[in-house]
């Protein structure tokens, strides 16, 4: 048995928040130089070419990419070997939330209740996904979520007579309907399959998969390829604008469903797909 003590995960936690806000991913960074060279449209070519003094200067100036840092969503692949000592695993994330917002500067966008709407000052609490796998480490994936993107995710209860075409249908719906509000070029988390929770789940964590890779399933690698594709085609361009690039990835995950039902979730982020993973 491995033991970890919480207030390394504090720290980790602390410095995932704050890296995460400040400098974007390479694989994303890659997505938006390459997503340059191929934008037919002169305005489409200023707007990336302005997306990438941004990531700059918000390097060069330890500044947010983005005024909206996110709401703190966190992935935990804990080995079954690990036992954490020295208090509670959640308030050590909690606590490593409060302090990356607090000592990056960082907009806290966290209300305590959903419609009572009262600012919780510290953007806690993170939403956490936890996972349990073999070995003694621990996986940690922080992706601070935007919500002008999240707010244009959705979840569809399909048929299975639906298939392969009315799931296409689907994710392109939503992305047609996102238009300009999720602020484009996006990134298109897909969950299909499970239930009506893990499909929303799988989506969430499709969009920290390393932007430019595939899933490892060849059907569901030509679906993310046709749709990326598809999603190109619909003109609505960066920012909203018009034009060849409104997508950068279409990230699809799939498990085993029910002989019932086919769900399908897609969850849309932004250019600022966020996404930092650490080992403990
Ligand atoms: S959706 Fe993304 S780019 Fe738009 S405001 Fe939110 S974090 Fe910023």
């Amino acid at each position: 048995m491995r033991e970890i003590n919480v207030q390394d995960v504090t720290e980790v936690v602390k410095q995932m928040c704050i890296d995460a806000n400040y400098h974007l991913s390479n694989d994303m960074k890659m997505a938006i130089s390459n997503a340059e060279q191929e934008e037919e449209s002169p305005l489409g070519r200023q707007i990336f070419s302005q997306l990438k003094e941004n990531l700059q200067i918000a390097e060069e100036d330890m500044i947010p990419i983005c005024q909206d840092t996110g709401m703190a969503v966190f992935f935990f692949k804990v080995g079954q070997d690990v036992h954490f000592t020295g208090g509670s695993l959640a308030d050590a994330i909690n606590e490593g939330v409060r302090q990356g917002y607090t000592e990056g500067y960082l907009r806290k966008s966290v209300v305590k209740d959903p419609l009572i709407r009262t600012n919780t000052g510290d953007n806690t609490p993170a939403v956490v996904h936890y996972d349990i796998v073999p070995g003694d480490k621990v996986e940690i994936t922080c992706a601070p979520k935007g919500f002008g993107s999240e707010n244009m995710s959705r979840v569809f209860m399909l048929k299975p007579a639906d298939g392969e075409e009315g799931v296409k249908n689907a994710i392109l719906q939503a992305v047609k309907d996102a238009g300009p509000n999720a602020c484009p070029p996006m990134v298109v988390g897909v969950g299909i399959g499970g239930t009506f929770e893990k499909c929303a789940e799988m989506a969430k964590e499709a969009l920290t998969r390393e932007t430019g890779t595939h899933s490892p399933i060849q059907y569901v690698k030509d679906m993310e390829e046709e749709l990326l594709e598809k999603i190109n085609a619909t003109g609505i361009g960066p920012a909203g604008l018009g034009g060849r690039i409104t997508a950068l990835a279409v990230n699809i995950n799939t498990y085993p469903t029910h002989i019932a039902g086919l769900p399908v979730a897609v969850n849309i982020c932004c250019h600022v797909n966020r996404h930092v993973k650490r080992i403990l």
